[in-house]
């Protein structure tokens, strides 16, 4: 039995057919999302068709998508970045087209689900994934599901209130995880310290990367070590509110910012451990860091057209 998955971001979007229990695709191919001479639905038509064994059927498509989605009804809400996909019913639109069944995952969750089944989070069964990069996405899996909530946007876990009357959230909102500990959020604190002269070997009055304070951190640079720590301590304290909901086994943290390794995890941690109500919800916690990488997207989108999760529900 054959399934496809696909895996649109902003900038790049792949697909892969895969063989049953297999994880080796037999056709891979990545393009990017946007061309002057074509729509990215357009473009997506065509890179499903490029990756479609030839004269075989394919038993299922799954398809993992940024931004606010209905899975129940396979609706796109709107996906940040990419023009015209708001209220787009891109479930419709593919299974007319190819005549498959197909889901549809937020990226963050289908992320969640590969880290679970493939990386990271193998061998557990109740699991909190959050992606650190530009903002903060996550996933919460419990009894081997995805946690969908009824409308289906359950687990928006970087959209809690961490700091009361905090920066602006990209969502509109004061002082959620993602305004002050995403990759974003790191790199304007370092850029408002560097305006109040804290010495660091990082540049004021221009625009910083999370990557580049990453970097510096690395290097020994104390505004920049300090930056990461700040963020591991918020995450660290949202993290301790999740385990109260939620009594994961495991918490994987991927995104570019978790590359920062022992400097995040080791403040997220200890503010883990200072938040939490009693000490039995770290029994036998793994906290650690994401193992698919970019893949982590694409092999959600396979678990997602081999499980069919919303089929069942
Ligand atoms: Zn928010």
């Amino acid at each position: 039995m054959i399934h496809i998955a696909v895996d649109v971001g902003g900038t790049r979007m792949r697909a892969a057919s895969y063989q049953s229990s297999s994880l080796k695709p037999i056709k891979l191919s990545r393009i990017n999302t946007k061309q002057p001479e074509s729509t990215p639905l357009e473009r997506m038509l065509e890179l499903i068709t490029t990756v479609w064994p030839e004269g075989e059927s394919i038993a299922g498509l799954g398809v993992a998508v940024p931004g606010p989605l209905d899975p129940f009804e396979g609706k796109i809400i709107d996906a940040p970045n990419i023009p015209n996909w708001e209220n787009l019913p891109l479930r419709q639109i593919l299974e007319d087209r190819f005549k498959v069944p197909v889901v549809l995952g937020n990226d963050a969750n289908s992320a969640a689900l590969g880290e679970c089944k493939f990386g990271a989070g193998m061998g557990h069964h109740h699991l909190i994934y959050l992606t650190v990069s530009t903002g903060i996405g996550s996933g919460v899996i419990i009894d081997d599901k995805l946690l969908l909530g009824a409308s289906g946007f359950a687990s928006e876990l970087g959209h809690v209130t961490v700091l009361r009357d905090g920066p602006l959230c990209p969502c509109g909102q004061l002082g959620h995880l993602e305004a002050v500990a995403s990759g974003t959020a790191i790199a304007r604190w370092v850029e408002g310290e560097l305006d109040q002269d804290a010495p660091s070997t990082l540049l004021p009055g221009k625009r910083l990367t999370a990557i580049e304070i990453s970097a510096a951190a690395q290097n020994g640079d104390p505004l920049a070590k300090a930056a990461i720590v700040r963020a591991g301590e918020f995450i660290g304290q949202a993290i301790a509110d999740f385990l109260h909901v939620f009594n994961p086994s495991i918490v994987i943290i991927g995104g570019g910012v978790s590359q920062s390794g022992r400097l995040l995890l080791e403040p997220v941690k200890s503010s883990m451990q200072k938040h939490v109500m009693n000490s039995h919800f770290l029994d036998n916690l793994l906290l650690t860091t994401a193992s698919l990488g970019d893949e982590a997207g694409l092999m959600g989108a396979l678990v997602l057209a081999r499980e069919m999760h919303t089929k069942e529900s």
